[in-house]
């Protein structure tokens, strides 16, 4: 097999700088082809100079000439482009055979169905596309007929511990899915205690180092419920099948619970890139710059029930998954209004599942068809929960 040839969407981010710590270890087996970015020109114009990627993409179209000039001035020869269409060309196009999908949000979904729908080795951790489109997702999948690996650590760990990546559950003997959550940086507080934390409190979280927004859904346990829906998607796995249970070590990163009564855990230090040379690899093992795992001086591992009437949220993303439809779209977009809000200072940390309930009353589901219909219920979505912004919060 020749040198991988790797798109990272997202590449300025927390998932996108691990990957291409991880890539830089292995110059033998993957190059960065493809670099993507928001608006954050200078550290995107920094990668390249580093990994020389053919083509470079900046999603804002007003921060071409910046980065085209950031290039020229760096010696960097590669192809510059911007706007969300050249993202999803990108995905889709000659550039890369594999796709690390690493933007946040819904921002994600259309380059992800590209990848997909193009055959690509799909190494997803843009959850939001799963959560909004799961079943166009599939569809995509199989029409391309490329693999998909999960990033996601919780996913990425359950896929190892099920025989040959992704089977179906029942054949495969699997009783429940067990997603391990770390309890965010507000575990065991009461809701009286919640009621004036700041956005930076909300982003320190114990374990984990990642972008903001996923930092206030762990804190929110949404994180949570978004992965709940994610492994319904991806191992075929109903509701009652998926069960969460809080363990604040975050060295246990998910388990599969086997008919028999075996039960398989995947552990290891809580470093993303662990799951991301696993999927770069897959099959095979390469080394990620991840320390062994010290369990003698850990001592402990502790697992408790989530607290569901605090972190309200995770509730939510149950009732929407068990809805069915475009619910779980529904519930994204007006999470990601609400988190926004919260980050601006507008929301206080509370008002998250507050937000998102009121939505998910307002918009009940409809069945999903097709992507322009999604598109257009998630705008709608974001519209209901400005409305409750406004009417509850201004
Ligand atoms: P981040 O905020 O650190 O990085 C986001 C990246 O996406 C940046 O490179 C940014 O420039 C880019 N981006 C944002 N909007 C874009 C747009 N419209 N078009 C193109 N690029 C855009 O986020 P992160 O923590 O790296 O998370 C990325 C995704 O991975 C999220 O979906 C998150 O839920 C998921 N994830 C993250 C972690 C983690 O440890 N950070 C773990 C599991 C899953
Ligand atoms: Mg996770």
């Amino acid at each position: 097999m020749g040198i991988r040839q790797v798109g990272v969407l997202g590449a300025t981010g927390s998932i996108g700088t691990s990957t291409l710590d991880v890539i830089a270890r292995h110059p033998d087996r993957f190059r960065a082809s493809v670099l993507v970015a928001n608006r954050g020109t200078e550290a995107l114009a920094a990668l390249c100079v580093r990994f020389r990627p053919d083509l470079a993409i900046v999603a804002d179209p007003s921060m071409e000439a910046d980065l085209a000039r950031r290039l020229a001035a760096a010696g960097v020869a590669c192809a510059v482009a911007s706007g969300p269409e050249a993202v999803t060309a990108a995905a889709a196009g000659p550039l890369c055979d594999t796709v690390v999908a690493a933007i946040v949000g819904a921002a994600g979904l259309d380059s992800t169905l590209a990848a997909a729908r193009a055959g690509k080795r799909l190494l997803l951790a843009n959850k939001e596309s799963i959560v909004m489109g799961g079943e166009l997702l599939l569809g995509a999948l199989r029409e391309g007929g490329g693999d998909l690996i999960p990033v996601d650590s919780e996913h990425n760990a359950i896929f190892q511990c099920l025989p040959g990546g992704r089977p179906a559950l029942g054949p495969a003997g699997v009783r429940r899915l067990i997603l391990t959550a770390s309890g965010g940086p507000f575990r065991g507080r009461t809701r009286a205690q919640l009621g004036q934390v700041t956005p930076d409190e909300a982003c320190a979280h114990p374990k984990w180092s990642m972008g903001r927004k996923i930092s206030v859904d762990s804190a929110t346990l949404m994180n949570k419920g978004l992965e709940v829906i994610e492994a319904h998607h991806l191992f075929g796995a109903p509701a009652d099948a998926i069960e969460v249970v809080v363990h604040p070590q975050s060295l246990v990163h998910s388990m599969v619970d086997y008919v028999d009564g075996s039960v398989l855990a995947q552990l290891g230090n809580p470093d993303m890139r662990t799951a991301i040379a696993c999927a770069l690899a897959y099959p095979e093992r390469i080394g990620a710059g991840v320390a062994p795992l010290d369990l003698a001086a850990h001592a402990r591992l502790d697992f408790e029930t989530p607290d569901l009437d605090t972190f309200r949220c995770l509730a939510l993303a149950f009732e929407a998954l068990r809805a069915g439809g475009d619910a779980t779209a529904i519930l994204n977009a007006a999470n990601e209004v609400a988190v926004e809000a919260f980050l601006a200072g507008t929301l206080p940390f509370l008002g998250i599942a507050e937000v998102v309930e009121r939505v998910l009353e307002e918009l009940p589901a409809h069945p999903v068809v097709d992507v322009q219909t999604l598109v257009g219920r998630d705008a709608e979505a974001r519209r209901a929960a400005r409305g409750v912004l406004h009417r509850a919060y201004c």
